[in-house]
């Protein structure tokens, strides 16, 4: 494991070292496009696990020493994140341990477990969860995979750059959904490297975004949790954040802020104009451009990150009926 930032060298490594485990995935042009400005959608939902971090965690599962793959790892996501991590240990043969506390529903666990994973619960939260994960890296010799402040793991999320800019080598901006910045600072260093003259946007909501307000403060902050329908796009960057603050802060060109009501805009034009099934995390691209926050200016794509959605208020969005988020309430269009 290394400490320096990844670079593009990093990338194209972690392409060869994810194969057979992530899938490339198809782009499809969006109905938003313009005739001077496409929109391209890299359809990462499409990965096995539901979700693009499956690269990241290949890619960091991949990077370990044999005795360090016997020993096993561990994590502590509920989310996209362990379930990558348990796929790709289950295709690597590697023993993957999820962490979860008792408070974490049952479905959730089995869908964990389901993807080959063992599944130790510990505690009424989640620091009782990190608790027991640190255990075992203490006494087992375990490797824990964190969800994104990590070179490999950096470098996995960047492979998706580097297709988007192969295929289509005359993108002049990427939409790229931002929370612990794993996926956008891997794709900004495989762009920028490729062609400085790209430009990079973040998006997240209005409430809650660690990144957003870190880059704000000009170090790592913490902020309250709120209900958002991007929920993948919440949880904190960590206060001793070592890589991704950092190059987001580098490398991003500008970060936009949605409220829920745009990002439900966004979510139903994803849907009734695009046909796209996904979790509002990916729909801050549509949200951004229908709200008048991004102007398609020329050719440009966004990552639609994953498809572990609620459906239930999935179709309520898409059908335009109120969906209730902790204090608030949206209203269809
Ligand atoms: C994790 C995740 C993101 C955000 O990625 P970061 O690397 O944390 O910025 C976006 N969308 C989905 C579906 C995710 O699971």
């Amino acid at each position: 494991m290394t400490e320096r930032h990844p670079d593009l060298s990093d990338i194209f490594a972690a392409r060869q070292a994810i194969r057979g485990v992530a899938v490339e995935t198809p782009v499809i042009r969006s109905a938003l496009s313009t005739p001077q400005a496409p929109l391209w959608l890299k359809l990462e939902m499409l990965q096995p696990s539901g979700a693009f971090k499956l690269r990241g965690a290949a890619n960091a599962l991949a990077q370990l020493t044999e005795a360090e793959q016997q020993r096993g790892v561990v994590c502590c996501s509920t989310g996209n994140h362990g379930t990558a991590v348990a796929y790709a240990a289950a295709r690597m043969g590697i023993p993957a341990t999820v962490c979860l506390s008792e408070l974490v529903p049952d479905v959730k666990v089995r869908a964990i477990e389901a993807q080959g994973a063992t599944v130790h619960r510990e505690g009424r939260s989640q620091d009782d969860a990190q608790r027991a994960a640190d255990k075992m890296v203490e006494e087992d010799g375990r490797t824990d995979i964190p969800p994104f402040d990590h070179p490999d793991v950096i470098a996995g999320q960047g492979t998706i750059g580097l297709e988007l800019l192969q295929e289509l080598p005359n993108l002049e901006t990427l939409l790229i959904p931002l929370s612990g910045g794993g996926l956008a600072a891997g794709i900004a260093v495989a762009a920028k490297t490729i062609k400085p003259s790209i430009r990079l946007v973040g998006i997240s909501m209005d409430r809650g975004a660690a990144m957003a307000e870190s880059l704000k403060a000009g170090h790592p902050v913490e902020v309250t949790e709120v209900a958002s329908l991007a929920d993948s796009l919440g949880g904190g960057i960590g206060l001793k954040n070592r890589h991704t603050f950092a190059l987001c802060r580098d490398l991003l060109d500008e970060v936009v802020l949605l409220t829920e009501q745009e990002i439900y805009r966004g979510l139903a034009a994803l849907y009734r104009e695009d046909r796209v099934v996904a979790e509002g995390a990916c729909a801050v691209g549509h949200a951004a451009i229908i709200a008048g926050k991004v102007t398609l200016t020329g050719p440009t794509a966004t990552i639609i990150t994953g498809r572990n959605v609620d459906m239930d208020q999935f179709t309520r969005v898409v059908t335009g009926q109120p969906v209730k988020l902790g204090d608030v309430t949206l209203e269809g269009a």
